[in-house]
Parts: structure tokens; C-alpha cells; sequence
């Protein structure tokens, strides 16, 4: 191998390394993504490409030594006799494992990429905390909004349900027993049920559009509960 070989197989090394460094800031890119998505795995999903990206910085600190160590030992070649190029090889190969034999993993965390890495995806957490934080509030002010419209009363027995059932079609509620004889009342007379609600455009209410409303019955009874404690 000539040093004009070497020269060119050290710059197609040095662009695979930028290569791998743009590698880096999409794996950064990419798990701040997911850390601002706040899905389900997301910790693991993070944990992966922190794995994916300590690699990387090894790639990229071996890379930095192999072209260090080549550098030298060429231009000591260089200096010397064409014979001295024979073993080039073997004596690149030997200085770079007794090189890459003193690192330690642990600084890997000190790569520029890295940091990069760790800080991007703090910054995403925070924000995504920040952003949640703003959103449960709202969800709180939409849940008391709900909650106060929706009546716990009966619109035909006029008392506080105790088994609501919900109409599917126009979704009132009403008490159980009271619906369902209202029901079987009108049929019986061959007419349809209008649904008993002031102002709801449903005139044809029929047992299959109803549902026990279980959320509203828990809803109801730990209003109850409350109320006989204060
Ligand atoms: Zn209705």
C-alpha cells in the first residue's frame, strides 16, 4: 500500500465519521420527538437510542484515534526508508488496540453528541411536563363543566336518580323504572315515547336506545356521600 492509498482510505474513513455524527443529531432529533410524544415505552424507547448513540461515539472515537495513529506512523515512514512502509499496517494495527485498550466507556458520556443527547431530551421531558400540566388543568375545568350540566334529577320522577339510564339518541338521562313504564304506557297506547326532556327533538325513544349509565350511578352516590358528610 502506498501512502497516497492510505491518504485516500483515511478520507473515506473521515467522511463515514461524518456520516456517523449526522447519524447522531437525527437519533437526537428523533428521541426528543418521542420524548415530547410522552407515549407508552417512550422511557425505554429513549434508553434504546441512548444505547444507539453511545455507539456511535465509540465509532467516532475510534475513528479519531485510527486517523491520529495513522497520521503519525505515515509521517514516520515518511522520514524513513520505503522499506519502513512494509509493516505500516501492523504497526497502525498494534498502536491503535493498545490505544483503544485504555478508553473507557464511561467517558463516551462526555462526547459532544452525547451531552447534546442527554440535554435535548431533558429539555423535551420538561416541556412535554410543562405542556401536561397545562392540559390536565384545562381537562379539570372541562370535567366541572360536564359535571355541573349534567342533571342528577330525573326529568319524570323529578327526585335524584338512582339508577340512571342514558338515551344512546339524544343522550338524557332518566330514572329506570320511571322510563321504562313511560315506555310501555305510550306503546300500549300505540304511540310512540317522546323523550320526556324539555326542548329534545327525540320523539321516538324505545328501550334498545337506553343503557344503564354506571358512571353517573358511582357519580350520583359519591356526591351523596359527600354531601351526608358535610
Ligand atoms: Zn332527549
Amino acid at each position: 500500500m502506498s501512502l497516497n492509498e492510505v491518504r485516500v482510505s483515511v478520507l473515506s474513513l473521515q467522511s463515514c465519521q461524518s456520516d456517523i455524527r449526522t447519524g447522531m443529531d437525527i437519533l437526537t432529533d428523533v428521541a426528543m420527538d418521542l420524548a415530547e410524544a410522552r407515549e407508552e415505552g417512550v422511557h425505554t424507547g429513549i434508553k434504546e437510542m441512548e444505547v444507539m448513540i453511545l455507539e456511535c461515539a465509540k465509532l467516532d472515537r475510534e475513528i479519531d484515534y485510527f486517523v491520529d495513529i495513522v497520521d503519525q506512523v505515515t509521517s514516520a515512514a515518511r522520514a524513513q526508508q520505503p522499506e519502513a512502509l512494509v509493516n505500516l499496517s501492523a504497526t497502525v494495527k498494534e498502536q491503535f488496540t493498545e490505544r483503544i485498550a485504555q478508553l473507557s466507556d464511561a467517558d463516551l458520556h462526555n462526547h459532544s453528541k452525547v451531552m447534546a443527547f442527554k440535554d435535548s431530551i431533558k429539555t423535551s421531558f420538561n416541556q412535554a411536563n410543562e405542556e401536561s400540566a397545562e392540559n390536565m388543568e384545562e381537562l379539570d375545568e372541562d370535567i366541572a363543566v360536564t359535571q355541573s350540566q349534567v342533571n342528577f334529577t330525573c326529568p319524570l320522577t323529578q327526585v335524584e336518580m338512582v339508577n340512571p339510564m342514558k338515551n344512546k339518541k339524544c343522550n338524557h338521562h332518566y330514572e329506570e323504572p320511571a322510563i321504562l313504564d313511560l315506555i310501555k304506557r305510550r306503546h300500549s297506547q300505540n304511540k310512540k315515547c317522546r323523550c320526556p326532556v324539555v326542548g329534545c327533538g327525540n320523539a321516538n325513544v324505545r328501550e334498545s336506545d337506553l343503557i344503564l349509565d354506571q358512571v353517573l350511578r358511582r357519580r350520583i352516590q359519591s356526591q351523596k356521600r359527600q354531601n351526608s358528610h358535610t
